[in-house]
């Protein structure tokens, strides 16, 4: 019981987190993943002031909802990152403004900064852009990500994965701002995509724990001096 409230505490913190940091507005959902359960916000709830009493709970094997919170219309989209991805414990859909715009262009975000080399190679764009509500959605979205840790849904958002939640948010951040950075260096003409090997140098790099943990605390802090965590911790 103890780890479960945990969790939803996690959740929220996690949840709110992303919405001081821009990438979440009224829409976008992070879960985490504990063995057969997820937890994520409840579909209705402000992604600034969620509480952990509106951290829903879904078993990831069916999708059966175990809490009296509502789960996001689009959580089939979570379910079908974590059956096709045991290894991955948190997962984060949203609309970010830059990578949002790549994904309405329908063109895959090329690694062309430090950011971008983050993912190790180019963020697929999945074709359909319908709300993924169904498994029958889902699947195929898992299937368009494959090995990548990130995917494009055209005309709609992303979706990102991380070994844990803190990975899983510096993975949103890192998606944005390497397509904002793209498309800045767009306006000054054409984009230099780092090559395979540049990728896997500075991914060598940049993709620690240091790394995550450095950019989870500035994430954490930005929220607890903005004071949207005074009422958790
Ligand atoms: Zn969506």
């Amino acid at each position: 019981m103890k780890v479960a409230t945990d969790l939803r505490v996690e959740t929220a913190i996690a949840t709110r987190v992303l919405a001081v940091a821009g990438l979440f507005d009224m829409h976008g959902h992070i879960s985490i993943r504990d063995g057969d359960v997820v937890h994520i916000c409840d579909r209705g709830a402000s992604r600034l002031t969620v509480t952990p009493e509106l951290i829903a709970a879904v078993r990831v094997s069916d999708g059966q909802r175990l809490s009296e919170a509502l789960p996001p219309s689009e959580t089939a989209l979570h379910l079908a990152a974590y059956r096709a991805k045991p290894e991955v414990r948190s997962v984060a859909h949203f609309h970010p403004l830059y990578a949002t715009a790549f994904a309405v262009a329908g063109r895959p975000l090329e690694p062309a900064s430090n950011a971008g080399a983050f993912f190790g190679g180019p963020i697929p764009v999945h074709d359909n852009p319908e709300l993924i509500r169904t498994d029958e959605l889902g699947l195929p979205v898992a299937r368009d990500m494959a090995a990548a840790s990130a995917v494009l849904l055209r005309g709609h958002g992303a979706l990102v994965v991380g070994g844990d939640v803190r990975e899983c948010v510096t993975a949103a951040l890192y998606l944005e701002e390497s397509a904002q950075r793209n498309h800045l260096a767009a306006q000054l003409g054409a984009v230099r995509p780092y090559t395979p090997d540049e990728i896997r140098r500075v991914r060598e790099m940049l993709a620690s724990r240091f790394v995550v943990e450095k950019t989870w605390t500035y994430l954490l802090e930005k929220a607890r001096v903005a004071g949207a965590l005074a009422d958790l911790r």
